[in-house]
């Protein structure tokens, strides 16, 4: 008998029907003999008419009640599972995330868990319970609501999975896997059976979407098996697992393109100690990360930075760019949110040269230009013009002979 934690996304609970489908898979792990920890996320399109509600009344809706509005979504899915399941006579109960006991700390709309006390989980299961657990939502130490972050249900199953030692925590989605890229740019992407949690990482935080990163870094922490598959179809999906040799001989395993990266330009910052640590700072203070980072040389004296942060921060970023530029006493500081960042990622990268040198005659002979670039032992990314990010994307997928495995 094994402990299965089954992660059910939006769209696989969209509504009535779906609700009861997942039920009939919930019921059908049962018959096999084994324990269920269901956890869901809201129906499709939920939590974006909830965070569209708050919006409608603040332009900058309080935090902690944000929290407590979109967290709803997730008690909705959660009961009406339950419901499902007990008329086909499967024992079920829902628990909220605070009920769970997952614990998170107190940064309302992205907290990050801290702890999950699986006692209340343990019992429930004891008693011959499929659990449903909301996803998405936890308490801090002060008994507030706070959600997880977009997608923050991946990370919720993961956390369970990891503290009630399950021995896989499958994510039903509405795709049938990780592919080797998005499908709709490339025609010839394929679904990968097998990836270690580093590149999945990688791909996660290059904009692939089936997983939030978070939950992916938890997995890798706690060794955490993920089965990623679709809740449509009985057909296998992608293992996320450590790595080993047969993983480690694949160059390249998928490619991806981010388009939440803008760009962020300071010009003429005085070529001094202090001065890059003077800009990224303040940026850290108001919890906006910053991704590839390229410093000039100094020709005069002075020099400019370029870096990239997420769209979402780039307002934030907008309004710290005169007191930033002012502090650190740049000539210009601009933002430019037409960029993307194509990148290529596989464990191979680390064995194999000439990977990065490839991919920029990929792009070079498609007439892109290079905006910025960054590594990793496992990943190199180019920041290019917005518009070319889907003809770079099928270059590099069918020039490092994805398609065609
Ligand atoms: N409902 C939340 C969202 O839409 C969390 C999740 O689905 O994972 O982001
Ligand atoms: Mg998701």
């Amino acid at each position: 008998m094994a402990l299965y934690v089954q992660k059910y996304g939006g769209t696989s609970v969209g509504d009535i029907e779906r609700i009861r489908n997942v039920a009939r898979r919930i019921a059908r792990t049962r018959q096999q003999g084994h324990d269920v920890i269901a956890v869901v996320s809201a129906m499709a399109g939920e939590t974006d008419r909830l965070l569209g509600l708050g919006r409608e009344l603040s332009e900058r809706p309080v935090e902690r009640e944000m929290d407590v509005l979109v967290s709803s979504g997730e008690q909705v899915s959660a009961a009406l599972l339950c419901i499902a399941l007990n008329q086909m006579g499967v024992k079920a109960m829902s628990l909220m995330g605070h009920q769970a006991r997952v614990e998170t700390d107190s940064v309302h709309t992205k907290a990050r868990i801290t702890r999950v006390d699986d006692e209340r989980l343990r019992r429930a299961i004891e008693g011959g319970h499929a659990v449903v657990v909301a996803g998405f939502q936890g308490i801090d130490e002060h008994g507030n609501i706070t959600t997880l972050g977009r997608g923050g249900s991946d990370t919720s199953a993961v956390a369970i999975a990891a503290a009630a030692r399950a021995d896989v925590c499958e994510i039903y989605t509405d795709v049938e896997g990780v592919f080797t890229t998005d499908p709709n740019v490339c025609r010839s992407a394929r679904k990968i059976e097998r990836i270690s949690y580093e590149e999945m990482l990688e791909l996660s935080a290059l904009g692939a979407k089936v997983l939030q990163i978070r939950s992916v870094e938890l997995a890798m922490k706690y060794a955490v098996p993920i089965h990623v598959r679709s809740s449509f179809s009985d057909a296998e999906g992608t293992m996320v697992t450590g790595e080993d040799e047969s993983l480690e001989s694949v160059v390249v395993a998928g490619v991806t393109s981010d388009k939440k990266a803008a760009k962020v330009t300071v010009l003429g910052v005085p070529d001094q100690p202090g001065v890059v640590a003077g800009v990224f700072e303040p940026l850290a203070e108001q919890n906006i990360s910053v991704d590839m980072i390229i410093q000039n040389v100094a020709t005069d004296g002075t020099t400019d930075l370029t870096f990239t942060v997420t769209r979402d921060d780039l307002e934030r970023t907008r309004d710290m760019a005169d007191g930033l530029a002012k502090k650190v006493g740049a000539r210009d500081f601009t933002v430019d949110p037409d960029v993307v960042k194509v990148s290529i990622v596989g464990l191979g990268m680390r064995s194999h040269a000439g990977v990065a040198a490839k991919m920029f005659r990929l792009l070079a002979d498609e007439g892109i230009n290079i905006e910025a670039i960054s590594t990793s032992e496992i990943k190199t990314s180019c920041l290019i013009r917005a518009k070319y990010a889907e003809l770079a994307v099928r270059v590099l997928h069918d020039g490092f002979g994805l398609g065609d495995r």
